[in-house]
């Protein structure tokens, strides 16, 4: 059979071709270090983690990445498996001894009979064969000019600006009110795609003085961003002049409170639909660099925005990624040239647990198509599905930024189902989504010929 070439040995790459070997394929995995090195690197090991050394929270009955890991185990994930092996105490998260962890992930990938590792920077992207790439979010400069050129320079970000998502169902709607500036958008759908927080002056220059004062992060040595004028941290431009924000995406323009219809608000926080499914909101043009315990106290200082759950806190990152929604189709392939999967942070997913989950995905996307075996869609219910559905559809391609894994990007439980939503308690839908998403996932592994399908807890 065909080989499978996949770029880039970190977490997407490493599950990537762990899967489709497992499958019986043949893989080479071409990985660019140590010859070339990235400023966040420090060895030539493969599924190196760069930062911090965990995988978030691992209860996978209360929460989205808990459960993420939860569906990688089922699918006999090495990476997953592999930071379990070099599990450290850390109470109920997944902290892992970083320097085992790519030990072993790199002995267990040149072990494997069907994988070749060459190390070698790949700078083009390859118009024959069957490859995925996964090269994360310091892709090298010469393949990122390459992905620019084939998908057009507008379709590839350098630099990720989240602004903060919010779930909707936390955001107080006495206060707050639906309406797009002046009314615009065709349909009513699009002038449903806006909330607006109202602030008089008082809380104004609060907000004013506690976002100067806040704790910020500083950008990694070696990561140096000139900032864009259009992707201005909202501390940088509070400092800038107390009124910039007022000016700026606190404007309170073209919007009436239906609350206080005689009251003119002295500036209004606009909050854009962030999915398809309408559960997650965004904060428009607040990305930040605020840390993340003062990101959450500074923003519960907005009116109606005081019991706000955050689905992901702002940030602004070196971070190489695609505008997925326009680019992928549900099975990770360019839709431009399908030989070509994408695959890990580099598609639009944030973090470790969240690029491995989609390595894996792609691997075993991959390989039933080489070896010829349909593949179901990737049952939406469950945390890969949710994900990977997300990426390549449900965002909003025009505002496209990174994404972890969380329950707003599950389809809302239905009564038809017998599991109600909005009457019980936050644990008892997080556990009902938790039990959908297991037998959704368990249903399409099972599905597939020959997956080692391994049993999880
Ligand atoms: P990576 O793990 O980066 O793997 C990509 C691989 O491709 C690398 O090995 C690279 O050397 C290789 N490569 C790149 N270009 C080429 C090429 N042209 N040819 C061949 N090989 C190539 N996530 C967290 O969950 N927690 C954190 O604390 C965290 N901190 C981060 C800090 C920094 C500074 C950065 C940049 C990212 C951080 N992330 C963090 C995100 C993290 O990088 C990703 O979550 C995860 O590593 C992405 O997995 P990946 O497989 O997509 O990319």
């Amino acid at each position: 059979t065909e080989t499978l070439h996949i770029v880039g040995g970190g977490m997407a790459g490493s599950e990537a071709a762990w899967q489709a070997a497992n499958l019986g394929l043949r893989v080479v995995i071409h990985e660019m270090r140590p010859k070339v090195e990235t400023f966040a690197h420090k060895t030539g090991k493969l599924g190196e983690m760069v930062c911090s050394n965990s995988f978030r929270s691992d209860d996978h009955e209360q929460n989205a990445v808990g459960l993420l890991h939860w569906e990688m185990k089922a699918a006999g994930g090495l990476v997953i498996s592999t930071a379990y092996d070099h599990r450290l105490p850390a109470g109920g998260a997944l902290a892992v001894d970083r320097e085992a962890f790519s030990e072993q992930i790199t002995a267990a990938l040149n072990a494997h009979p069907n994988i070749e590792v060459s190390y070698e920077e790949v700078t083009e992207l390859p118009d024959q064969g069957q490859w995925i790439i996964a090269t994360g979010p310091l892709t090298s400069e010469g393949l990122g000019g390459a992905i620019a050129r084939a998908t057009g320079k507008e379709s590839l970000a350098f630099f990720d600006a989240i602004a903060p998502i919010l779930y909707a169902d936390s955001i107080d709607m006495s206060k707050a009110w639906m309406q797009s500036r002046y009314d615009k958008g065709e349909t009513e759908e699009e002038q449903r795609a806006y909330l607006n927080c109202p602030m008089d002056k008082t809380t104004y220059e609060a907000f004013i003085d506690a976002l100067i004062a806040a704790d910020k992060t500083e950008f990694h040595e070696g990561e140096t961003a000139g900032y864009f004028d259009g992707c201005l941290p909202i501390e940088v431009m509070a400092e800038r002049g107390r009124e910039t924000l007022r000016h700026g995406p606190m404007k309170p323009v073209g919007l009436t409170n239906p609350h206080q219809p005689d009251v003119k608000p002295w500036a209004v926080v606009q909050l854009r639909r962030d999915n398809a499914l309408g559960t997650l909101y965004n904060i428009v043009g607040f990305q930040t660099k605020m840390k993340y315990g003062a990101q959450k106290e500074v923003l519960r200082m907005i009116p109606g925005l005081e019991e706000a759950r955050f689905a992901r806190l702002g940030g602004i990152h070196r971070n190489t990624f695609l505008n997925s929604p326009t680019l992928l189709d549900v099975q990770m392939r360019l839709k431009s040239q399908p030989n070509i999967r994408f695959a890990g942070q580099i598609t639009g997913v944030e973090g470790y647990v969240e690029s491995a989950a989609m390595g894996l995905l792609a691997g075993r996307m991959a390989a039933a198509e080489i070896l010829g075996q349909p593949l179901a869609t990737v049952p939406q219910d469950s945390a890969h599905g949710a994900l990977v559905h997300h990426i390549t559809g449900g965002a909003e391609a025009k505002t496209f930024q990174p994404m972890n894994v969380n329950f707003g990007l599950f389809r809302p439980l239905d009564d038809s189902a017998g599991i109600k939503g909005g009457r019980r308690g936050r644990r008892e839908r997080y556990k009902a989504y938790t039990d959908r998403a297991k037998y959704a996932w368990q249903g399409w592994l099972s599905d597939q010929a020959g997956a080692p399908a391994a049993a999880a807890e």
